[in-house]
């Protein structure tokens, strides 16, 4: 199992801030710092780590390394308790001295932050396409839910007001599949998709807070109660504004793209 491991407690948006670093020692990396955050990082065999090898500049100083977690110096300091993503643990882990030989360098030197953000494309398509799937699975459990649940002589499903919205959930859900294909269409054929990528995951975490709570209404009091597929759906599809990069991210990006972004003083 693997882990990536970006994020630290003082830089998380703000990834070209991280302090982690990787110093060279004969033929080793002397690994020390922090990451925040990370998602399976308690079970994990290895972590595909984030840090500074050198004192350049903040977006060209940085490489990925890979990193066994078994290695003397890794400390698993804390499992994060979070409101939902219960199936996956998210920890908080020192690096004090850890060494790792050189070769466990992914790529050139000072690329790292480059091939992350490469990878974040992908996260993001991902985030996307899981996001459709989810929310189809919940809108169908929904009009079964809801077809069967008789109030006031007539199926729940059957008051106009129910079935409209639930038209208009679906509508929204199909607009986001017809834009992450086209990105991943893109994607594949070897273009830049920086700008659908990000606008498809910006759409997938707005629409998981939007279906996921109109949804979870029409299941009247067994909406409100653990074991059931939309409150879940509530609970973890909360983090989709925030993991893999917050909406406001995600907005930042786009306006780059647009070329609508204000320089920085
Ligand atoms: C359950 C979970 C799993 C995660 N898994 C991983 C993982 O496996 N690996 C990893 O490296 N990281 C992981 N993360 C970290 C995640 O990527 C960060 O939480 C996220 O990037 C936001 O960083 P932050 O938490 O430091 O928030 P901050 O950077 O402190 O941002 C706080 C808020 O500020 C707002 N904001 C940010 N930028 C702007 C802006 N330009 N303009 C206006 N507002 C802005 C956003 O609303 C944002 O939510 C995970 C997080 C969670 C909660």
């Amino acid at each position: 199992m693997a882990c990536i491991g970006v994020s630290e407690p003082g830089a998380g948006s703000d990834v070209a801030q991280i302090r982690t670093t990787a110093r060279k020692d004969g033929g080793d990396y002397v690994i020390n710092g922090a990451k925040m955050w990370i998602t399976n990082s308690l079970q994990a065999d290895w972590m595909c780590l984030l840090a500074n090898t050198s004192e350049g500049a903040a977006h060209k100083n940085k490489t990925l390394i890979c990193v066994p977690m078994a290695t003397p110096g890794v400390v698993k300091a804390k499992k994060i308790r979070k409101i939902g993503m219960m199936s996956s643990d998210t920890g908080l882990i020192h690096f004090d001295d850890v060494r790792v030989p050189q070769r466990y360098r992914i790529g050139e030197e000072g690329l790292g932050f480059t091939y992350q953000m490469m990878q974040f494309q992908e996260e993001r398509l991902w985030a996307a396409a899981s996001t459709v799937q989810g929310l189809s699975r919940n809108i169908e459990e929904t009009i079964e839910y809801t077809r069967d649940r008789q109030i006031f002589g007539q199926a729940v499903l059957d008051f106009q007001y129910v079935h409209y919205r639930i038209a208009e959930l679906k509508t929204e859900v199909e607009a986001l599949r017809a834009l992450t294909y086209r990105a991943c269409e893109l994607y594949v054929s070897g273009q830049d998709v920086t700008e659908l990528a990000s606008m498809a995951k910006l759409k997938a975490g707005r629409l998981r807070r939007e279906v996921s709570d109109a949804l979870l209404q029409y299941w009247g009091g067994m909406g409100f109660t653990w074991d059931n597929p939309v409150s879940r759906a509530y609970r973890d599809g909360r983090l989709g504004s925030i993991g893999g990069g917050s909406d406001e991210t995600m907005l930042g990006i786009i306006c780059k793209t647009m070329g609508i972004l204000p320089g920085r003083k």
